[in-house]
């Protein structure tokens, strides 16, 4: 009798796990934990809303997002396969159609060989071709090179001068030379003339169909990818807290947690064995009361993220133009793109469309602090030099600000980070991922495969496998980032 209660006992009771952050990383972890039924699953979340950077909002009666969003087709087939599952019929597959303002001219993108040969300054053109040829004779970066060795040894000076070093400027804030060279290896896919060629012969099918040519994207916008995952993940079992603000983290003896909350129903507190973050790195710091190492301490400066201001301009005509991006590389520009919405999905309203212009900055900056009336006025002005806008149009405006929009990646980072990591990955019962738990730059897909590996890395028993968890973090470091 004695021994079937403790049978049952073992049988009914899972392991807590609290997982920290409702943005796609936090969701799709949630979504697959919550379907192996090992353990509960609390999602906590500090916006109103689900989605984090992948969220959208209804602007003009359209789905706006935080800046350009697709899902590209590099997303791992069984990740797309459960979206596709969820989104069902709402998940498109639209065929893309951006352009690059270079030098006064349009370039298409994903480029492509007749355009380029066309359009691309004949410098460039040339500039590109000698390199390719003397490539071979070219010193290999070293473990100390930088974004700007990287590059320089990939494209040559042409490329880089005009396009990438200017876009690095705009994106980071920093001179090439000062950006280490990891953020070339995870942020640009084509970073040898190599790489640019095949890409151009394969919007020709001459090299396989053109896998760039095309992206996923939800008709309502991106951030029903996150909303669907939620709702998937709470129909299994989770639960999503909404408006929950994280007050501290204490240790409980001999292990797991206890999380002080706080929302609009008041401070209360929630026990986890595990706790599984998606926050910011260094916010998930200050929230732990556990004294810090004087080293880890200090590096956390180091782990510094760009902002970015996004302006949205709502105009009463069917639609600006037909592209779904603009990329604005050149420095006499503000912004490093500009999307309309309408066109990621092909639906909205017959007479409404919006623009969304991307502005990377720092907190604080000058920019930051202007009044939104100022910063879309100047976005609307250089609107009109590009020849996008025509001088007589007067949108309405409206600016969100991100503290977090990407990671800096700035050479010595990778010590800082590793001390931080180290600290972090041996309390026990804690997993950091995604975007802002890893400081990595990357896509959504990208957070989806964290997730799913931390998920696929927690045993029958409740036990956290660390070994198989490091084999997948060593896979996240291979993710490159799709534009
Ligand atoms: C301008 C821009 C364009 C992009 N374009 C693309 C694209 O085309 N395709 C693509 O796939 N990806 C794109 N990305 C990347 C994509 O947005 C991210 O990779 C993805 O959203 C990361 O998901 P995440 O869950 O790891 O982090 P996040 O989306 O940042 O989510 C983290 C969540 O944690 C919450 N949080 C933070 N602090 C706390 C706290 N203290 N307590 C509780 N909750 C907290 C946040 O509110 C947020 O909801 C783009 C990103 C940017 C900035």
């Amino acid at each position: 009798m004695v021994l079937a209660y403790y049978i049952i006992a073992v049988a009914t009771t899972k392991m807590d796990i609290a997982i920290l952050g409702a943005g796609p990383a936090g969701l799709g972890a949630a979504y697959k934990l919550a379907k192996r039924q090992v353990a509960g699953v609390t999602v906590v979340e500090k916006a109103t809303a689900v989605g984090g950077l992948s969220s959208s909002f209804p602007i003009s009666g359209i789905f706006a997002d935080f800046g350009s969003h697709r899902l590209h087709t590099e997303c791992r087939p069984d990740i797309l396969a459960d979206l596709q599952l969820i989104l069902g019929d709402d998940l498109l597959l639209r065929k893309r159609r951006g352009r690059i303002r270079l030098q006064g001219r349009w370039l298409d993108f994903p480029l492509r060989p007749l355009n380029m040969i066309k359009k691309m300054p004949k410098h460039m053109a040339f500039g590109l071709l000698f390199h390719l040829l003397f490539s071979k004779f070219r010193k290999k970066p070293t473990e100390n090179s930088s974004f700007s060795d990287v590059m320089m040894r990939g494209v040559g000076p042409g490329l880089c001068r005009d396009f990438y070093f200017p876009y690095a400027r705009k994106i980071w804030g920093l001179e090439p030379e000062e950006i280490s060279s990891i953020q070339a290896l995870r942020r640009v896919s084509a970073r040898s003339v190599g790489a640019l060629l095949r890409r151009v012969l394969s919007s020709l099918g001459i090299l396989g169909k053109s896998k760039a040519a095309y992206f996923y994207y939800p008709r309502k916008g991106y951030g029903q990818i996150s909303e669907k995952l939620s709702v998937a993940a709470e129909e299994s079992g989770a639960t999503v807290l909404l408006g929950t603000e994280i007050k501290k983290i204490i240790r409980n003896e001999p292990s797991g947690f206890k999380i002080l909350l706080s929302s609009g129903k008041g401070t209360y507190e929630i026990n986890a064995d595990q706790i599984w973050s998606t926050i910011p790195l260094t916010n998930l710091i200050k929230l732990l009361d556990l004294p810090v190492p004087q080293d880890v301490h200090q590096s956390l400066n180091l782990l510094e993220s760009r902002a970015m201001i996004l302006v949205y301009l709502a105009f009463n005509k069917e639609k600006v133009t037909d592209f779904d991006t603009h990329y604005f590389p050149e420095e006499q520009y503000s912004f490093t793109r500009v999307s309309e919405p309408k066109n990621f999905s092909g639906f909205g309203p017959i007479d409404k469309t919006i623009l969304c212009a991307e502005l990377p900055t720092q907190v604080n900056s000058k920019i930051w602090n202007m009044s939104d009336m100022e910063i879309g006025q100047s976005v609307i002005a250089s609107l009109v030099i590009a020849g996008v806008l025509k001088g007589s149009e007067i949108p309405e405006t409206q600016i969100k600000r991100l503290p977090n929009a990407y990671p800096i990646y700035k050479k010595g980072f990778e010590d800082a980070f590793y001390l931080v990591d180290h600290w972090v990955g041996s309390i026990e019962g804690l997993v950091t991922f995604g975007r802002q738990g890893l400081f990595a730059h990357n896509n959504l897909h990208h957070v989806l495969e964290m997730a799913y590996g931390a998920v696929d890395s927690l045993q029958e028993n409740g036990m956290f496998d660390k070994e198989n968890w490091r084999n997948h973090r060593v896979s996240f470091d291979k993710q490159v980032v799709v534009d």
